[in-house]
């Protein structure tokens, strides 16, 4: 049998072992799949145990992404160019790292109905997450990106280092007030996970932005409350970005590309 796990901190929330074990199920594949709690610290000396120990392939989770792209002794180029990894295997005898992050949200959005293209894109936090989704969201061909971090700096970093790409690209202090509303507000900050207050810019949902929360909890996800409080009728959490980033995870380690058709309900109910 298989072995895989998620890693990261904290992780008891997470849904990707009941998802996985669907994907198994879906093609009569035996694996075991774990959540394991690992702390940035902690990350080499534990990843290197666990491929010691058999694991076939390992996800990352906050806040391990960036510590994943560096442990990678080769990357595919969406993991190069976003220097995140979220899914980890042998290729050969070599640890090979790749980013499903980006591919899932837009495989979500199209689900959805969320159309990048020529849209106004706020994106909040530049975290592992933001960094891993931002090649594909540039590729989907939006109008404009603002980037709204709480710690400026990095958010910056993103603008300078695509700037040359994709020209209508921006940070944002989060104390600016907003004098456009934006299409699509996606929030990859990880204060509601940590259930930490996350300050934003004033005006910064419209009555008609579509909201896109990249965390989510069997409630309502904080982020998207206070976006319904202002009025957003079109709110989504990530569930559906997790189940297609896991899918995308999935086929590269199994080979075999899940049925994802449903999983959310499932997953909902
Ligand atoms: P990281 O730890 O890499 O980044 C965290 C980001 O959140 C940083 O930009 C950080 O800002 C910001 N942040 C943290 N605390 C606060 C706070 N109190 N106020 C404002 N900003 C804050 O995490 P990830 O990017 O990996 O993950 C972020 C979220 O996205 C998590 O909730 C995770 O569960 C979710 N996620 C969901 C996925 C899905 O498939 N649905 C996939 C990937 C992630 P600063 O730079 O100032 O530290």
């Amino acid at each position: 049998m298989k072995k895989f796990a998620v890693i990261g901190s904290p992780i008891s929330h997470s849904l990707s072992p009941q998802i996985h074990t669907i994907f198994a199920e879906q093609n009569n594949v035996q694996i075991s799949y774990e959540a394991i709690e690992v702390e940035e610290k902690d990350f080499a000396t534990k990843v290197d145990y666990l491929f010691k120990d058999g694991y076939s392939g390992l996800n990352i989770t906050l806040p391990l992404k960036e510590a994943a792209y560096s442990y990678s002794e080769s990357t595919s180029e969406r993991a190069a160019l976003s220097e995140s990894v979220n899914t980890l295997c042998f290729r050969g005898e070599s640890i090979f790292g790749d980013t499903t992050d980006g591919q899932g949200l837009l495989n979500d959005f199209e689900e959805k109905e969320i159309i990048v293209k020529d849209s106004k894109v706020i994106l909040i936090g530049a975290g592992g997450s933001a960094k891993a989704i931002l090649p594909s969201l540039i590729s989907a061909k939006p109008k404009s990106i603002c980037l709204i971090n709480r710690t400026y700096r990095n958010a910056e970093f993103l603008e300078r280092k695509y700037q040359s790409t994709f020209t209508n690209i921006r940070a944002l202090e989060v104390e600016s007030e907003l004098n456009e509303d934006a299409d699509i507000v996606i929030n990859s900050a990880s204060a509601g996970v940590l259930q930490e207050e996350l300050v934003l810019p004033k005006n910064i949902f419209g009555p008609e932005s579509k909201v896109y929360d990249l965390s989510y909890s069997k409630k309502e996800t904080p982020f998207n409350s206070y976006a319904k409080k202002l009025g957003v009728n079109e709110i989504y959490d990530g569930l559906g970005m997790l189940v297609q980033q896991a899918a995308l995870s999935f086929e590269i380690w199994n080979e075999y590309k899940p049925n994802t058709q449903k999983i959310e309900q499932k997953l909902r109910a």
